[in-house]
């Protein structure tokens, strides 16, 4: 399942997860990173020695939970997103999670929002109690939500819409505001393509992989389609942004 879907299994969250004891102790650290990956800033970012040396840039982290303060560096170094602190020392019923994020805008500290699970479902009412900005060449901001403590293991994202606006943006690579993307759909255009094609939405150099969701959440959210049933624009190569000079090197084909 995680191969094809990206959503770890039970099984896979059960190999990764520190004992309640452990987790109720204060902060910690859960590597949710789950494929081997030539990748390591998570253990070159851990000054605690709690990540273990890597045997090969392959590897995938091991992580002592003792030797882990929770300090949250590796969480904003993880190009993957894979990591989230959590503390279930907050209190007897709430615990903090705290998530990257690489959304704008950023929500507002105090507002409540919907907290997500892995699979992108809603399973709870949560509150942003801290917005950490990414700064320098780390742009990753950190998120922190307050949530009932029985989910402190299942939320892992927040629902963006909550506290979106006509003037977020939607495509950062072609600057498409969510009204715009509103307007077209209101002017009868209502498949991906459709409105990519008028609007440029999704072609630039990202290739949609940030906007593409959302804009076929809006479509259905607009138009009451089931976004299972709606169909995905068509993806060509490249499927990732590569430089020109690789294209014009080439290699040979036999
Ligand atoms: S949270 Fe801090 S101490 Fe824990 S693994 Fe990450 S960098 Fe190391
Ligand atoms: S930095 Fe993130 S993606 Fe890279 S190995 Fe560590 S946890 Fe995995």
């Amino acid at each position: 399942m995680l191969i094809k879907t990206g959503i770890p299994t039970n099984e896979d969250i059960k190999e990764i997860v520190p004992s309640k004891e452990r987790r109720g102790k204060g902060p910690v650290a859960i590597i949710e990173c789950f494929q081997e990956i030539p990748c390591n800033p998570c253990y070159t970012a851990c000054k605690f020695g709690a990540i273990k040396e890597f045997e090969n840039i392959n590897q995938r982290p091991i992580i002592d939970f003792q030797l882990c303060t929770g300090c949250g560096q590796c969480l904003t170094k993880c190009p993957g997103l894979a990591i989230f602190i959590i503390d279930e020392s907050y209190s007897d019923t709430e615990a903090l999670v705290q998530i990257p994020y690489e959304f704008l805008p950023l929500p507002k500290e105090g507002i409540f929002v919907t907290g997500l699970n892995r699979e992108g479902k809603p399973i709870c009412r949560a509150k942003v109690v801290k917005v950490k900005q990414g700064k320098g060449e780390n742009k990753t901001s950190v998120i922190t939500l307050k949530v009932p403590i029985e989910y402190s293991m299942e939320v892992r994202f927040l629902n963006i819409e909550d506290y979106f606006s006509d003037n977020t943006i939607i495509c950062r690579c072609e600057g498409i505001t969510l009204g715009e993307i509103k307007n077209l759909i209101k002017e009868g255009y209502e498949t991906i393509d459709e409105i990519k094609r008028i609007s440029r939405v999704g072609m630039g150099p990202c290739q949609g992989r940030t906007c593409r969701h959302l804009l076929l959440q809006e479509i259905a959210k607009e138009t009451g389609q089931n976004m299972k049933n709606m169909p995905m624009s068509t993806f060509r190569p490249p499927i990732k942004p590569i430089n020109i000079g690789i294209i014009a090197g080439g290699e040979d084909d036999e």
